[in-house]
């Protein structure tokens, strides 16, 4: 249904997307009220994205890194968006010990 919708807008749409081609990293909460594309008003393609708790990077996450590393290098990707949302669950529940936040 998704995928025939999106054809029927732009029939080349998927093999454009054999390229990878991008210019940001979003870097936020899995949260579901925060659709990263949706706000930043970008088709499937447009994101390289790395979601966790509360759009943290921490001593012991190998992942966040490694995603940024892979979109700079890898992709050439310039620009990182490190998104916050209101009434966040996991900035409420964890502890400013266990945290170090990018974006104060
Ligand atoms: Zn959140």
């Amino acid at each position: 249904m998704w995928a025939q919708r999106i054809i029927r807008d732009d029939p080349a749409f998927f093999k454009k997307l054999e390229k990878q081609s991008l210019s940001y990293i979003w870097i936020g909460c899995p949260d579901n009220r925060v659709p990263a594309n949706g706000i930043v008003c970008l088709l499937p393609g447009g994101l390289f994205v790395d979601r966790n708790v509360a759009n943290l990077i921490r001593h012991a996450d190998f992942n966040c890194p490694s995603v940024i590393q892979y979109a700079l290098d890898i992709l050439g990707v310039s620009n990182i968006i490190v998104c916050g949302h209101s009434g966040c669950g996991g900035e409420v529940k964890l502890q400013p010990r266990e945290i170090i936040r990018l974006n104060r």
